[in-house]
C-alpha cells in the first residue's frame, strides 16, 4: 500500500502548490541539457515526450563557455530569465570542478530562482530486485543556505573556514513544505535530521522552526533523528521512515544513500520547489563523466524528474502514462542499462519506454 501511494502520489510533490494550465495548449518549458550525460538523458526525455505527446515545448539553454558577469558563473543571463518566464524547467546534471573554479552552477541557481526546497523521491521499483522492497522514502532537502552559502576562506596559512549559516526564515519554509507535503500527500510521519548535538545553534535552530510548524500538524507524527543514527537506521531499514526533512548537505548525502538502497542514483528524481511558483525538476545524480558520451546512462531519474514536472502542470495522465512506461520496462527486464546490470544502451532502453507508451 506504501508503495502505490508513492507511485501515485509521492512522486508529484508538488500537486497541490500548483495551477492548472490548459491541457490543449503548448506550455513552454525550459530545459538544461547540462553536462556530461545530460545531452544523453535529456534526448531520452525528450524522444519520450514527443512519443507521448505531450504539450511541452521546450525553450534549450547551455552552460555557457564564459563567465557571465552578471550570474557570475557560467550560466548565462538569459538562461535564467528564462527559467524566471517560464516557471518551469528540468536540468540536466551540471559538474562543479572541484576545489577550485567557478562558482557551481547548481548554487546559482538555486539561489538566483529562490529555490528553497528540493524534494527528492525515492522508492523500490517493482520487478528489480535489491535488498529491500518496501522502500518509499521522501527526502526534503533545504537548498539555499547550510554549508552551501559558499562562505569559504583562508583564515591563515593552513587554515581555512567554511561558514555555516542557518536562517529561521529557510528553515521556516522548508518545514512548512514538508508537513504540508506530508499532509496532502497522505504521509503519516516527519522525521527531521540533525546534528544539534553538536551543532547546536545552527542545527538547533533548525530543530526549533521544525518543532514550531509540527505543532500546526498534530495529525502527522514528527520526531527527530540524528544524522549519524538516521543512516544506520536507513540501512537497517528503511520502512522505519516517511518523510525525512533536514538541512542542505545533509539532504544531499541522506538522499544518496536512499538512492542506493533502490538500485542506484539512475533512479532517483527530484524537483526544486521555488518562492514565486518556480519548479525546476532534476535528476538527483551528477555528470557522470565515467560513462558520458558512450550511450550508457540510465535516463531514469531525469525522466521520472520530467514526470512530477508535468503533475507540478496538472499533466497528470501524461505523467501517469510515462511513469508506467518507465516502471514497466524496467520490471520486465529486457531492457536494463550497465546500472542495473543490464546491457541495453540509453537508445535501446528509450525505445523500449516509448513501445510501452
Ligand atoms: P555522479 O552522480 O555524476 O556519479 C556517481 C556514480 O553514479 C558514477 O559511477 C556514475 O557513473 C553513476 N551514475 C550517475 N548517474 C547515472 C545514470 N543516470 N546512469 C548510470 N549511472 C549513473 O557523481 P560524481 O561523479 O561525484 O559527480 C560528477 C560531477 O557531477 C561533479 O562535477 C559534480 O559536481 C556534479 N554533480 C552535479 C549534480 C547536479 O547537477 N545536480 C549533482 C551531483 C553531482
Amino acid at each position: 500500500r506504501r508503495l502505490a501511494r508513492s507511485r501515485t502520489n509521492g512522486i508529484f510533490p508538488d500537486r497541490s502548490f500548483s495551477s492548472a494550465p490548459s491541457d490543449s495548449n503548448l506550455i513552454r518549458a525550459t530545459l538544461f541539457p547540462g553536462d556530461g550525460i545530460g545531452p544523453e538523458i535529456a534526448e531520452s526525455v525528450k524522444q519520450v515526450f514527443r512519443v507521448a505527446d505531450v504539450p511541452i515545448e521546450w525553450e534549450e539553454h547551455f552552460v555557457g563557455k564564459e563567465i557571465d558577469p552578471r550570474t557570475q558563473s557560467f550560466l548565462t543571463w538569459e538562461s535564467l530569465e528564462s527559467v524566471k518566464t517560464n516557471k518551469i524547467g528540468l536540468k540536466g546534471p551540471m559538474a562543479t570542478p572541484i576545489g577550485k573554479g567557478h562558482r557551481s552552477l547548481n548554487l546559482t541557481l538555486r539561489k538566483e530562482l529562490n529555490l528553497y526546497a528540493n524534494v527528492r523521491p525515492c522508492y523500490s521499483l517493482p520487478g528489480y530486485k535489491t535488498k529491500y522492497d518496501d522502500v518509499d522514502l521522501i527526502t526534503i532537502r533545504e537548498n539555499t543556505e547550510g554549508e552551501y552559502s559558499g562562505l569559504e576562506h583562508q583564515v591563515v596559512r593552513g587554515v581555512v573556514e567554511s561558514i555555516k549559516i542557518i536562517t529561521r526564515q529557510a528553515s521556516l519554509r522548508v518545514a512548512e513544505y514538508a508537513f504540508h507535503y506530508a499532509k496532502t500527500h497522505g504521509r503519516k510521519r516527519v522525521s527531521a535530521i540533525h546534528k544539534a548535538n553538536i551543532m547546536q545553534k545552527t542545527d538547533g535552530l533548525f530543530l526549533k522552526c521544525c518543532q514550531e510548524v509540527a505543532l500546526k500538524y498534530p495529525e502527522i507524527k514528527y520526531e527527530e533523528v540524528v544524522i549519524d543514527n538516521c543512516c544506520m537506521m536507513l540501512v537497517k531499514n528503511p520502512a522505519l521512515f516517511d518523510v525525512l526533512v533536514m538541512p542542505n548537505l545533509y539532504g544531499d548525502i541522506i538522499s544518496d544513500l536512499c538512492a542506493g538502497l533502490i538500485g542506484g542514483l539512475g533512479l532517483t528524481p527530484s524537483i526544486n520547489i521555488g518562492l514565486d511558483g518556480i519548479a525546476l525538476a532534476e535528476a538527483v545524480h551528477g555528470s557522470a563523466p565515467d560513462i558520458a558520451g558512450k550511450n550508457l546512462a540510465n535516463p531514469t531519474a531525469l525522466l521520472l524528474s520530467a514526470v512530477s514536472m508535468l503533475h507540478h502542470l496538472n499533466l497528470h495522465e501524461k505523467g501517469d502514462r510515462i511513469q508506467d512506461a518507465v516502471l514497466k520496462t524496467i520490471a520486465e527486464g529486457k531492457y536494463r542499462t550497465g546500472d542495473l546490470g543490464g546491457t541495453a544502451t540509453t537508445t535501446d532502453f528509450t525505445k523500449a519506454i516509448c513501445d510501452h507508451l
